[in-house]
C-alpha cells in the first residue's frame, strides 16, 4: 500500500511520543504530515494545510481541547473524513468515544493502543478509502494565526453606517462594522476574515474587541454631543455558547453604558451552533434592556420559525430585496408582505443597502422605518460620524 498522497495530521500532546509516531509515518511512505500538540492548535493547521488532511491521528487524553471535544469539532467542520485513535484508556471508554466520532459521520479506522508500532499503524492506515464527499473547507484567504496576531496587534476596528428614519430623516443609530488594519494587505472586509474566525474559536475574541470598541465610541460621541443608538453584530456562533449575555451585560455595564442604546444584530454563521443557548442569551439579553434585530432578513437562519422563538424588536430587511423590488414584481410582494409582517410583530423595520432614490422611494412609501446605505452614507471611521451628521443635518 502506498501512502504517498495521503495528507495526515498526528494530534499528541506528549512530544516525545509524537516524534516517535512522526518518524513511523515516514518509514511508511507518508510525506504529507502535520503534528499538533493540542486540539486547538490541530484545528488551525488543519484549515491552513497545504494539502487536504485525510486522516487525524488522534489522542484521546490531552489537555486543553480534549481529543472528544476535537473529534467533535473534526466533524462538525467536516475537515477530515477519518481518524485513528490513540490511547492508553479503558477499552470501554474507547469503545463510546468510537461511537460518538461515527454517530458524527467520521470514518474510525480503529483505535491503537499505546505504545504506537510501525505495524500498528500500517494497518489501520491501509484502511483508509478516500471519500466520496469532498471536504467543504478550501485553505481561506487569511488563516486563524493571521487573525490571532492581528487581534494581538490590534489592528481589528469598527468603521460606523449611519442610519436615519424615513420620516423625519433624523439619525436613527449606526451599524458597527469589523475591519481589518491588516499590516500588507490593507483594509480588509469581513467577508475576508468573519467565517475563518467563525470556524477556529477566535469569534469571541473578535467581537469582545467589537463590542468594546462600539461601545467606547459611543462614550465618546457622547462626549462630543452626540447620543445616538449603536449596533453591533454576533453571529450565531458566538451566540450559541453558554454566558454569552452576561459577558455582554457586564461589559456595558463597566462602561456605564444604557443597554437600551444597544442593539444586537442577529447574522447567520455557516458553523453549526447550539440553538437552546442562542435562544436562551437572546432572551437575556432582551430582558436586560438590549434591542435584539434580526439581520439579513429573507436569507438562510431568518424564518418564520425563528421570529416566533426569538424576542426580536428590529427586522432588517436584507439588501437583495431592496435591489430587486424595485424592478421585480414578486420581490415587491415578498419586501411588501415581510414590511406588514414586522409591524404586526411590533418589531422597527430597517432596509438595509439602499442605494438609489427610487429604492428610498419604494420603501418609504411601503411603510419602511429607517434607512440604511450608500444613498444615505457609506460605513466611516469613528471619528469621521460627528461631522457627518451635522452636515446631514444641515441640509435635509
Ligand atoms: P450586515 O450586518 O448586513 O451589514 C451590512 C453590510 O452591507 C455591510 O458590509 C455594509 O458595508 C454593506 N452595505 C451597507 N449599505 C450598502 C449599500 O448601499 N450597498 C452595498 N452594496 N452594500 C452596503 P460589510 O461591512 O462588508 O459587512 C458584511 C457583513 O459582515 C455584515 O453584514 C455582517 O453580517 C458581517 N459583519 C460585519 N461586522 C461584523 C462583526 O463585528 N461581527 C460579526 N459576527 N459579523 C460582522
Ligand atoms: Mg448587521
Ligand atoms: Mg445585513
Amino acid at each position: 500500500m502506498d501512502f504517498h498522497n495521503l495528507g495526515l495530521i498526528v494530534v499528541e500532546d506528549h512530544d516525545f511520543q509524537r516524534q516517535v509516531a512522526l518518524s513511523f509515518l515516514a518509514q511508511l511512505g507518508v510525506r504529507q504530515v502535520i503534528e499538533a500538540a493540542d486540539g486547538r492548535e490541530a484545528l488551525d493547521k488543519i484549515r491552513g494545510a497545504p494539502w487536504p488532511v485525510d486522516v487525524a491521528l488522534c489522542d484521546l487524553d490531552m489537555p486543553g481541547m480534549d481529543g472528544v471535544q476535537f473529534i467533535r469539532h473534526l466533524a462538525e467542520d467536516q475537515l477530515v473524513t477519518s481518524v485513528i485513535l490513540q490511547s492508553g484508556l479503558e477499552t470501554q471508554l474507547i469503545a463510546s468515544v468510537e461511537g460518538m466520532a461515527r454517530a458524527h459521520g467520521l470514518t474510525v479506522l480503529g483505535t491503537i493502543e499505546k505504545p504506537v508500532t510501525a505495524q500498528k499503524l500500517y494497518n489501520l492506515l491501509s484502511r483508509y478509502k478516500p471519500s466520496a464527499t469532498p471536504r467543504k473547507v478550501q485553505p481561506p484567504a487569511v488563516m486563524p494565526e493571521d487573525i490571532r496576531h492581528g487581534l494581538a496587534e490590534n489592528e481589528f476596528v469598527a468603521y460606523y453606517q449611519p442610519k436615519v428614519e424615513f420620516q423625519t430623516l433624523k439619525l436613527a443609530g449606526v451599524e458597527a462594522l469589523a475591519r481589518w488594519r491588516h499590516k500588507e494587505k490593507g483594509l480588509l472586509m469581513p467577508a475576508s476574515f468573519i467565517e475563518v474566525a467563525e470556524r477556529s474559536d477566535l469569534i469571541d475574541a473578535l467581537t469582545m474587541r467589537m463590542l468594546e470598541t462600539a461601545f467606547a465610541q459611543h462614550k465618546a460621541w457622547a462626549e462630543r454631543g452626540l447620543v445616538t443608538p449603536m449596533a453591533v453584530n454576533l453571529s450565531l456562533a458566538y451566540l450559541g455558547q453558554t454566558n454569552v449575555a452576561d459577558v455582554i451585560f457586564g461589559l456595558a455595564t463597566r462602561l456605564g453604558l444604557s443597554p437600551k442604546m444597544i442593539t444586537l444584530e442577529v447574522t447567520e454563521s455557516l458553523v453549526t451552533t447550539n440553538l437552546t443557548y442562542v435562544l436562551e442569551n437572546l432572551a437575556r439579553l432582551r430582558m436586560r434592556g438590549f434591542g435584539i434585530s434580526i439581520d439579513d432578513y429573507g436569507t438562510g437562519f431568518s424564518s418564520m420559525q425563528q421570529l416566533s422563538r426569538i424576542p426580536f424588536t428590529e427586522l432588517k430587511i436584507d439588501q437583495s430585496f431592496v435591489t430587486g423590488a424595485t424592478n421585480r414584481p414578486n420581490l415587491r410582494v415578498i419586501l411588501e408582505s415581510s414590511l406588514q409582517l414586522a409591524h404586526k410583530l411590533g418589531l422597527r423595520a430597517v432596509a438595509e443597502g439602499i442605494e438609489k432614490d427610487e429604492e428610498w422611494a419604494l420603501l418609504k412609501s411601503l411603510d419602511c422605518d429607517v434607512a440604511q446605505g450608500y444613498f444615505i452614507a457609506r460605513p466611516m471611521p469613528g471619528e469621521a460620524v460627528p461631522d457627518w451628521n451635522t452636515t446631514w443635518s444641515a441640509q435635509k
